[in-house]
């Protein structure tokens, strides 16, 4: 938030010791039919470190920055390509996260027999806990960091009909995206879809949390869940993958704001059939959204 399918392959966690030499030892398994190998830690099985790197296939990585850090807990995504990786987000500050991230396509470089790979960094959507970090990837080599303004998204991604048109992103190697402008929450806000995993990323649009939306974009919400839910109708989707988790594991309870731990949390991710309960409740609120609780996730106006 901000103020302001299955995996076919088995998923690694890579803990980023490099980052912190903290040891940790959460639980060991995430339970039968989750995406990732490990639960993401939550801050309460004491120090942590203060990044967690799940690899959800041999070209893809999910990476959490700890509640500790940041209440926020945001998650970053690495979608890799022959011809280039595409990072969404650069977390909440409050740390460093490019040793992190160069560590991981490192690894991926070595693990492909490449020497080097172009590196874009953009962004789920612009407020302040998903670009904390874009500062430490100015100066880069082979980086391109985006814009934090519709404009700017749209000239990056070549969307010329902002918000409505739906726009591929070639990643190279055969590895195509779609880029879903999403405003509602954030004006800037895209959902990507990646057609190899078929994940879908719908950054804080929809979470397992609290899901912010400004009385006075709703109208923009709601057509951008009707665009995305539209999107997918043609489409597989193996889980929708969201920037936070807010929920605990029981039905339709959250925590309280601002708190640095999260015990016995929601998964991070939801089946399709959340954003068609997402929509459906939207549908139905006609012009102004109003507080209404799920049992995974929560429609939070802002006033
Ligand atoms: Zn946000
Ligand atoms: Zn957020």
């Amino acid at each position: 938030m901000s103020d302001s399918g299955k995996a076919g392959l088995a998923a690694v966690t890579i803990l980023s010791a490099f980052a912190m030499g903290a040891s940790w030892s959460g639980p060991a398994a995430a339970g039968a039919g989750a995406p990732f190998a490990a639960p993401w830690m939550d801050a309460t099985h004491g120090p942590e470190p203060e990044m967690q790197v799940q690899r959800y296939d041999g070209n893809t990585y999910v990476v959490r920055q700890s509640i500790a850090t940041n209440f926020e807990g945001p998650f970053i995504f690495l979608f890799f390509g022959k011809d280039r990786v595409l990072q969404l987000d650069t977390g909440a500050g409050g740390l460093r996260i490019r040793p992190t991230i160069d560590k991981v396509i490192a690894e991926w470089l070595q693990a492909n027999g490449q020497k080097s790979i172009q590196l874009v960094v953009a962004h789920t959507h612009s407020h302040r806990d998903h670009i904390a970090g874009d500062e430490e990837f100015t100066g880069r080599p082979d980086t391109t960091v985006v814009g934090h303004s519709p404009e700017e998204v749209a000239a990056f991604f070549k969307v010329h009909d902002w918000p409505t048109e739906i726009v591929p992103f070639d990643l190279g190697g055969g590895r195509v995206l779609d880029i879903i402008p999403s405003p509602g929450h954030q004006p800037a806000e895209i959902s990507v879809f990646d057609r190899q995993t078929r994940l879908l990323l719908m950054g804080d649009e929809l979470y397992p949390g609290r899901l912010y939306i400004p009385n006075a974009d709703f109208k923009a919400y709601r057509a951008t869940i009707d665009r995305v839910a539209d999107f997918t109708a043609t489409r597989q989707v193996t889980w929708i993958l969201g920037n936070h988790i807010e929920m605990t594991r029981t039905p339709g309870r959250d925590y309280a704001m601002h708190i640095h731990s999260h015990p016995a949390e929601h998964r991070l991710e939801l089946p399709l059939a959340s954003l068609l309960e997402l929509r459906k409740a939207v549908d139905a609120m006609g012009e102004l959204p109003r507080l209404e609780v799920h049992e995974d996730f929560i429609i939070y106006p802002l006033p």
